[in-house]
């Protein structure tokens, strides 16, 4: 079932957006520049693996890193009769696809049920068919996803739906490889998409190129996502290593259900909610700001 932008909000309890966040000048500069310095770099080669393996990686991250609690998942779902068990997130079957030129592609199968007790419920898990090092990351940000999408008020804004997923795939980027060969893969990325996303929300948001709410609601989302994900991330990176076991153990309350993101957030930066242009100071703090040009 497709449902809108909108009612996905209400379904998954988040708080009602009103109006559409479009990024400030500065920031569509900041990333410009970003962006910039960013073609200049050399590369490191990502090597191909094999599903088994990448897979391997992220099961042993959660693991040693987090307390993974059992989430909804239908195995048939035939006409109006469905059969839902709760299952560990690691268990979700992956279903290889071929997506030629998305390097990081994967995606959760959720459905939406008219089903009181389980309104959420996850199917699998899809993964690019084409295996590299970073397939690793793109498992770990789709297990984030189906540890925190089915429960009610550990993100309380959907425009902060990615930041997990993203934070944790960087943190499995930066163990997976020491000399930061995938962390700086997705940095590249994730900087190409903001520099996309922001131009594109701004030329909207001035009535130059047509968008569907949905979509707009979505760009918004990634741009706010990406941009906290790697503020968080940069105190981590930077952080000392009862900092990191900080951050690790907060997002393990998250996932037990007992805290929020946005109160993690709001230790580490200024996390106002964002809902109108006017009020909107997204910004990569000084620490991310250093993380990137480092
Ligand atoms: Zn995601």
């Amino acid at each position: 079932m497709t449902i809108s932008i909108n009612e996905q909000i209400y379904r998954r309890g988040y708080k009602t957006v009103y109006g559409l966040y479009v990024p400030d000048f500065k920031l569509i500069q900041t990333i410009d520049k970003l962006k910039e310095l960013d073609t200049n770099k050399k590369m490191n080669p990502i090597h191909r693996t094999t599903i088994e393996d990448a897979t391997h990686d992220g099961r042993a991250f959660f693991t040693s890193f987090y307390d993974l609690k059992n989430v909804p998942y239908i195995k048939h779902r035939l006409f109006k009769k469905y059969q839902i068990s709760e299952i560990n997130p690691l268990d979700l079957p992956i279903y290889p696809v071929k997506k030629r030129d998305e390097i990081c592609f994967g995606a959760l199968l959720t459905e939406f049920l008219p089903n009181k007790e389980y309104p959420i419920v996850f199917q699998g898990i899809l993964l690019n068919s084409i295996v590299t090092e970073l397939t690793s990351c793109s498992y770990t940000h789709e297990i984030t996803h189906a540890s925190l999408d089915a429960l009610k008020g550990a993100i309380k804004e959907y425009y902060n739906a990615e930041v997990l997923s993203i934070f944790n795939e960087l943190v499995i980027a930066s163990i997976l490889a020491k000399e930061e060969r995938l962390l700086r893969a997705l940095d590249s990325r994730r900087i190409h998409e903001l520099d996309i996303l922001c131009k594109e929300l701004y030329l909207f948001s001035k009535g130059s190129i047509s968008k569907s709410k949905d979509d707009a609601l979505e760009d918004a989302k990634y741009i706010i996502s990406d941009i906290r994900a790697y503020n968080l991330f940069a105190e981590y990176y930077y952080g000392s290593n009862s900092t990191k076991e900080y951050i690790i153990s907060y997002i393990n309350r998250i996932i037990n259900g007992n805290s929020s993101l946005e109160e993690l957030l709001n230790e580490f930066m200024d996390n106002k909610s964002i809902s109108t242009n006017s009020e909107s100071k997204l910004t990569l703090t000084p620490k991310a700001h250093k993380y990137f040009t480092r």
